[in-house]
């Protein structure tokens, strides 16, 4: 499929020494829509880093750095980490050659300071953002996936028990033993989703205004939704 044009007002550096970036987007929707899951199908077909920061935090804690220690308070309890602690890891990430040509990010922004804080760092790269897409999905399906997913501490992949007869004892992939995020049990996954109603949320307006969004279907299939994803992002 063709790849996204990158935006008129940066399309005269084409022909200056600045290679343009394949895909700068940002994958919206509440916990539970799949934006980890189709976004390692992205990473594929658009040869960009996926950026979350969900796992990025996740990563910071599991070798206990001093932001880990800072962030795991939040992270249990289905808050948000200050917007400040956020800009700072992203600012970081996106600064590594890997993210040169493009990236997708997912989990951020998620407020509207973060929003901004892109804006001017996108602004600062002269990296314009091509895309922002919705993954929607409703509430009842996000309660029923994310409460019933386990995780796998030895291979790291998930699986869901949500509607299973006989849910495995262990990693059906691995053998692995299987637990549950602390987040996403289901009375912090309803601070999540109420943090997400408030906070978030209003983003969709943001990036509507600015001309940027497009919606997709989560609900279905995993490579039908992959697949609405790539055409939506396609259409940036
Ligand atoms: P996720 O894996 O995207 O669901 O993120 C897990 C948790 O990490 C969230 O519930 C927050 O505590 C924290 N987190 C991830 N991204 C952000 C962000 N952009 N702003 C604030 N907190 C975040």
């Amino acid at each position: 499929m063709d790849r996204p044009a990158r935006k008129t007002s940066v399309a005269s550096e084409a022909t200056s020494e600045v290679s343009p970036a394949r895909l700068v987007a940002i994958l919206l929707g509440p916990p539970g829509a799949g934006k980890g899951t189709h976004a390692d199908r992205v990473e594929a077909e658009y040869g960009v880093p996926h950026i979350s920061t969900g796992d990025l935090l996740r990563e910071h804690i599991a070798g206990g750095t001093e932001l880990g220690r800072q962030v795991c308070g939040y992270m249990d309890r289905g808050e948000l980490v200050p917007d400040q602690l956020i800009i700072d890891l992203v600012t970081e990430r996106i600064g590594q050659p890997d993210a040169a040509g493009g990236f997708l990010l997912d989990g951020f922004p998620r407020t509207i300071q973060q929003a901004v804080a892109l804006e001017e760092l996108l602004q600062e790269k002269q990296t314009p953002l091509d895309v922002v897409v919705l993954l929607e999905v409703d509430e009842e399906l996000l309660i029923a996936r994310i409460s019933g997913r386990y995780l796998c501490r030895q291979c790291g992949e998930d699986t869901n028990i949500a509607g299973l007869d006989s849910p495995p004892a262990s990693c059906p992939y691995c053998g692995g033993e299987l637990y549950q995020r602390a987040d996403d049990r289901l009375e912090t996954l309803e601070e999540r989703l109420q943090i997400y109603r408030q906070q978030t949320a209003p983003l969709v307006e943001y990036y509507k205004g600015e001309g940027l969004l497009r919606w997709v279907d989560g609900a279905g299939s995993v490579e039908e939704v992959a697949e609405r994803l790539i055409e939506a992002l396609g259409a940036g």
